[in-house]
Parts: structure tokens; C-alpha cells; sequence
């Protein structure tokens, strides 16, 4: 499993504790000590994950978890807030972050990575390594395999990972901003029109197997995957 995770936290004992874990996890990590600097690198890479402390110099983590929520760009980013006691974590659960979970500090390592996974299955599973099947296709994101009816297909990494957030949200369209956040992790300096260059090669490379017609085009909109 492979994902990006920002961690937001002041403490540096933790925040190197959490850091250590989550590299030996294979993810990619990001810190920020204040939830300024955490804005800042949002906006330039939109992370798979957010570890939130509540207690933050500045601007508190559930301000933090609030304007991630009511950004349209950061709204379903998954988040998972950190608390310091049990009595805390009664009292932000009171107020409704719509954090996807809370772990109560001191935690085991063992405990927060089972958090992760559980809640980047559910919210963010091309940042998991679960075999996703669609429409006679078949991607193992562990051994970076795409089959179409069991005969293996040769896709580039980009199309690969296109092809992977598409079948794991699919019937949804998506436009060319949201595909350059989740596939590029860049919506700033990469061009849109990348995003049109790579469909078609995914296209092409799904065309032998007839199974192209499962990428469509929304007009005006972006793209889908659907078996329809
Ligand atoms: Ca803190």
C-alpha cells in the first residue's frame, strides 16, 4: 500500500514516531508542524490522507478539519484526527468534524496503521493495493498487472494509475482538475490537457482488447469508467 499521507503535528517525538511507521507501511509522507504550513502544502499536492492533531500552535487542528470540509477541492479528503485524551475525543466527536476517524494519544503505531488502512479502503482505495475487477478487467495494484479477460495488457505508470483511480470510483465523472489532484497529486503546474494526451493512450492501450468503450468521455464535464 502506497499512499500519501500529510501528517500535521507538533509534537516532533510523535510526529517522527508517526513518520517512521508510515514509511516502513511503503507510504509516502508529508509533515507539517502548524496547520498554515499544512494549508499551503495541500494546495500544492492533494495528500490520499491527513493525520490531524487537535492541539496545534496557531490555528487548531478542528479549524483545520473544518475548512478542509468546506473547500469543494479538500471535502472528501479522508482525515484522521488525533487527540490527546479520551475526554477530548468525546468533545471533537461532539462537534461533528466528519473526520473519518479518531485515535487517541498515546497509541500503539500497530493500532494507527490498521486506522489508516481501514479508512483508506474505505475513502481512498486507489491509494490501496486491493484488486479492483470492471467490466472484464482486471488490476492487481501489488504486481502492477492489468488483465482483460486474463490477458495481460501493457499500460505505462500514468495510465496505469489513471486506469486504477477510474475502476476504483467508477460511474462518476471526473473532471480534468480532480484527475491531474488524485493521478498527479499536481492540479497547479501540470496542464489539463495532459490529463486528454493520457486518455487517449489508455484508450489505445485498452483498444485490443475492446474494452476502451468502458473509458467515456462527459462533454464539457471530463471522464468516466462505467460499464454501461
Ligand atoms: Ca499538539
Amino acid at each position: 500500500m502506497s499512499a500519501t499521507i500529510l501528517v500535521v503535528e507538533d509534537e516532533p517525538a510523535i510526529q517522527s514516531l508517526i513518520e517512521v511507521n508510515l514509511r516502513r507501511a511503503g507510504h509516502v509522507v508529508r509533515l507539517a508542524s502548524d496547520a498554515e504550513t499544512a494549508r499551503r502544502q495541500v494546495q500544492e499536492e492533494l495528500p490520499d490522507l491527513v493525520l490531524l492533531d487537535w492541539m496545534l500552535p496557531g490555528m487548531s487542528g478542528v479549524d483545520f478539519a473544518r475548512l478542509l470540509r468546506s473547500e469543494t477541492r479538500t471535502r472528501l479528503l479522508p482525515i484522521i484526527m488525533l487527540t490527546a485524551r479520551t475526554e477530548e475525543r468525546d468533545k471533537i466527536e461532539g462537534l461533528d468534524l466528519g473526520a473519518d476517524d479518531y485515535v487517541t494519544k498515546p497509541f500503539s503505531p500497530r493500532e494507527l496503521m490498521a486506522r489508516i488502512k481501514a479508512v483508506l479502503r474505505r475513502h481512498a482505495p486507489q491509494a490501496t493495493e486491493d484488486v479492483v475487477e470492471l467490466g472484464g478487467l482486471r488490476l492487481d495494484p501489488a504486481t502492477h498487472r492489468i488483465t482483460a479477460d486474463g490477458v495481460e495488457l501493457n499500460l505505462g505508470p500514468t495510465e496505469f494509475r489513471l486506469l486504477h483511480f477510474l475502476m476504483t470510483h467508477p460511474e462518476r465523472v471526473h473532471g480534468r482538475s480532480q484527475l491531474l489532484d488524485q493521478v498527479w497529486g499536481d492540479h497547479v503546474f501540470v496542464e489539463e490537457r495532459t490529463v486528454d494526451v493520457h486518455i487517449r493512450r489508455l484508450r489505445a492501450a485498452l483498444e485490443a482488447s475492446g474494452r476502451d468503450v468502458l473509458i467515456q468521455t462527459v462533454r464539457g464535464s471530463g471522464y468516466r469508467i462505467s460499464e454501461a
